[in-house]
């Protein structure tokens, strides 16, 4: 529980602006400032040197300029549409998007056995959300490897995984065998902005926009991973049962004829 407070904390867009991304874009202006006003003085005397200060100016307003973009981004959260989904299906949809992404060297493979239970999420961001794990997982594997997606069925007792209620669940796992991580990185990686991948590749926001996603979607998700073996992202859903009208929704048009 006191794990979770602290994540849902940490989720805080507000106390995130005005901690950390504040003081990187000051240090950012510093740069274009401090940039500005020594071309300013070179100006005249020494055009060449100027030069170069403006552009070391410019190098700033630029990261500055990439910085705020990423935090509109993830302050767009779009609102979840949520819809009774069947995840073997989700998953079969997805198949060939994934292999796409992931590369011929990666063998990716799935099995299918949430047998007919559904979840209750938004399609659209599900499929982000575990297409974002495939590419974390081919980022681990640096291009080669194995990629395993699997879904599964879950009896939990009452806060056996985080606060989730007693019941059926239905399980998505990614699965792969590249570089793991250490516990360092493995406690933090929920943590928006937080990434190991050099600038420009990594923005840090995947997972704790699947975290927010899955927390909303009333689940969990858990990480198991070991350095140089591999990590595995378990999401935890809770099982829908269909109501009569999304049931009537999903019978083929043939049976609706006769209801
Ligand atoms: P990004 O991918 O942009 O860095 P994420 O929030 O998706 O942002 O991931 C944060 C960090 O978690 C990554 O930089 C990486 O260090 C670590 N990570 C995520 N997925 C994996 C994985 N499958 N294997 C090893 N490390 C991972």
């Amino acid at each position: 529980a006191e794990d979770n407070l602290r994540q849902m904390q940490k989720m805080d867009a507000v106390g995130q602006l005005t901690g950390g991304i504040a003081h990187d874009f000051n240090n950012m202006l510093a740069v274009v400032v401090g940039g500005l006003e020594l071309a300013k003085r070179k100006l005249r005397l020494k055009p060449a040197e100027a030069g170069h200060h403006l552009d070391n100016a410019m190098e700033g307003a630029n990261r500055a300029a990439a910085l705020t973009r990423r935090l509109l981004a993830f302050a767009r959260s779009e609102p979840l549409l949520p819809n009774a989904v069947d995840p073997d299906s989700l998953l079969r949809g997805m198949a060939d998007l994934v292999d796409r992404t992931i590369g011929d060297q990666i063998i990716v493979s799935f099995a299918h056995k949430a047998s007919g239970w559904r979840i209750f999420v938004d399609q659209h961001q599900m499929e982000n959300a575990l297409l974002n794990l495939c590419v974390n997982a081919r980022d681990a594997m640096e291009g080669r490897g194995k990629l395993t997606i699997s879904t599964g069925q879950a009896q939990l007792a009452a806060n056996q995984i985080g606060e989730c209620p007693a019941g059926d669940y239905v399980t998505v796992s990614v699965t792969d065998n590249g570089c793991g991580m250490t516990a360092e990185v493995a406690a933090r990686v929920f943590e928006p902005f937080f990434t190991t991948k050099p600038v420009g590749k990594g923005t840090g926001l995947g997972l704790s926009q699947i975290f927010g996603f899955v927390r909303q979607s009333q689940g969990e998700i858990r990480i198991e991973s070991e350095l140089g073996t591999g990590t595995s992202v378990h999401i935890y859903l809770p099982r829908r049962i269909l109501t009569e009208q999304e049931a009537a929704a999903e019978a083929p048009a043939s049976e609706q004829l006769h209801t």
